[in-house]
């Protein structure tokens, strides 16, 4: 079994229950295989393993690799046509966005997670075109493409059988619009229509495709209320129950959808998901920016994890999200760059950082997260939202060696006041350009801009080829259909809030 030594000034090995940080000073972990086997000074560890492959060293510090709990595609939708708009309005949108090929689209934003320091990912899939088969060789490109990369990736098909483009049967909106967008709308929904039956058919052939993989894990996705009949929502239940996935679930993102579940269920979203049992420590809720302190308690009481998607709720006019509360009541909230962060990339420092600040409101005493809160989320608590859940999140005996060194230097050129504590400077100065090296399982999967399995100046220059040809008529038909439906979906929530 190859043995690694990765040496640092000083390994922030976690966020201890108090708060504060974990960290050793002139330490050194020793990797065998995959996992990290021990832990100790620096000096010990060289003598009694002189012939391990040294990684790291003076003036590095490590840290546990990210985990970016909620993400869906590559290449960002504006990037690819879509502006941004309030969510129910970017739903038609999207309808602009141009197809790209799914290993390179998800090599894509791969590149740029591994390089601010994800080593995991929570990949959603929501939505794919065409019969089971054409589902399933989407999956396997994307999961492929994160094999390949060496990234460690939790993936899931999203689960939704109704209400496609409103939070209405597609039926009754299509009766509100005008004739001759009837028929084109009706075929462009058809195409995304795969029965629920094969839809959890898809689930039980990626588990069985994928057991065997360390990097990666299978989840299950009941995509949100609105998209879930009940029957959808019993079928989540079942199989979560049978086959112990955990779920990801997008909920009360939007006041539009706390509105949804009034009228469907004549109470909140939470309640009418606890009816199914679908509440428990295997279920993270992503967004929760509309829940009430009753959803918040309910939440709290049955052990579920949230995420917040700060950048996301930002741009989509979703709301803010009471994180502050989120941490006082205890659960463990996740973090989620979602489609894409401020700077339309997934830096998942920036997101860290962006979070941390966005939820500091007035008030000398007004709560506010502190760094720790912050790493945390994107570390012990990312992890608790997937399938990996402690095997990866800290640095720890028998963990996976998922881990980032950092180069002090050049975070901190020319000068940090030592007095700031290590994990404030880290949340509020770290950017890409000081992530040196990532290890994902102990294999290092980037190094100094470079990723050593796969070859992304040419990933992106196929990229770059392919998207510079023209469109094609059936892109500029759906690009037109979705700008078509921007006003009548807009008239559609008209007497909603
Ligand atoms: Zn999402």
């Amino acid at each position: 079994m190859t043995q690694k030594l990765i040496i640092a000034d000083h390994i922030i090995t976690g966020i201890n229950a108090d708060g504060s940080p974990a960290i050793m000073d002139d330490t050194a972990i020793l990797v065998e295989g995959s996992r990290i086997s021990e832990i100790g000074p620096t000096a010990d560890m060289r003598r009694a393993y002189s012939g391990a492959e040294e990684i790291g060293g003076r003036g590095r510090v490590a840290m546990p690799g990210l985990i970016n709990a909620h993400h869906h595609v590559g290449l960002t939708p504006f990037q690819l046509g879509a502006r941004d708009q309030p969510l129910e309005l970017w739903f038609p949108e999207r309808l602009a966005m141009r197809d790209v090929d799914p290993r390179l689209d998800t090599l894509y934003s791969a590149f740029e997670m591994l390089a601010s320091g994800v080593t995991t990912v929570q990949h959603l899939h929501s939505r794919a075109p065409g019969d089971t088969e054409a589902v399933l060789s989407r999956a396997d490109a994307i999961i492929g493409a994160y094999t390949d990369l060496g990234m460690r990736a939790s993936y899931s098909f999203a689960f939704r059988d109704q209400c496609r483009m409103v939070y209405a049967a597609d039926e009754d909106f299509i009766a509100t619009l005008p004739a001759e967008l009837r028929g084109p709308v009706w075929t462009y929904l058809s195409s995304f229509g795969l029965p629920l039956e094969e839809q959890i058919a898809v689930f039980h052939s990626l588990q069985d495709r994928w057991a065997d993989q360390d990097l990666i894990g299978i989840q299950l996705a009941p995509s949100n209320l609105h998209w879930l009949s009940d029957k959808a929502l019993e079928s989540a239940a079942r199989l979560a129950d049978e086959s112990g996935a955990p779920m990801h679930m997008h909920l009360l993102e939007t006041p539009y959808q706390a509105e949804y579940a009034r009228r469907r269920t004549g109470g909140s979203a939470l309640a009418h998901v606890d009816s199914f049992g679908l509440l428990g420590p295997d279920l993270t809720v992503g967004h929760g920016v509309w829940m009430t302190d009753d959803d918040l308690e309910l939440v709290a009481d049955r052990g579920v994890c949230l995420c917040h998607n700060c950048s996301s709720n930002l741009r989509l006019k979703s709301g803010r999200a009471d994180l502050n509360g989120f941490l006082s009541s205890g659960v463990p909230v996740a973090l989620g760059i979602d489609e894409a962060g401020l700077n339309d990339d997934r830096d998942m420092l920036q997101e860290m950082r962006l979070a941390m600040t966005l939820h500091r409101p007035a008030g000398h005493d007004a709560p506010f997260p502190s760094a720790s809160d912050i790493f945390r989320m994107a570390t012990e608590h990312g992890a608790a939202t997937t399938p990996f859940g402690q095997s990866i999140g800290k640095i720890a005996r028998g963990r996976f060696a998922d881990v980032v060194l950092l180069n002090w230097n050049a975070l901190t050129y020319p000068y940090q006041d030592p007095a700031i504590p290590l994990v404030d400077v880290i949340l509020r100065r770290a950017k890409p350009a000081s992530v040196e090296t990532v290890l994902v399982g102990g294999a290092i999967v980037y190094h100094q801009g470079t990723f050593p399995a796969v070859d992304k100046a040419a990933v992106l220059d196929q990229l770059s080829q392919h998207l510079r040809r023209q469109k094609a008529p059936a892109e500029v038909e759906q690009r037109n259909l979705g700008y078509a439906l921007l006003d009548p979906v807009r008239d559609f929530y008209n007497d909603w809030l």
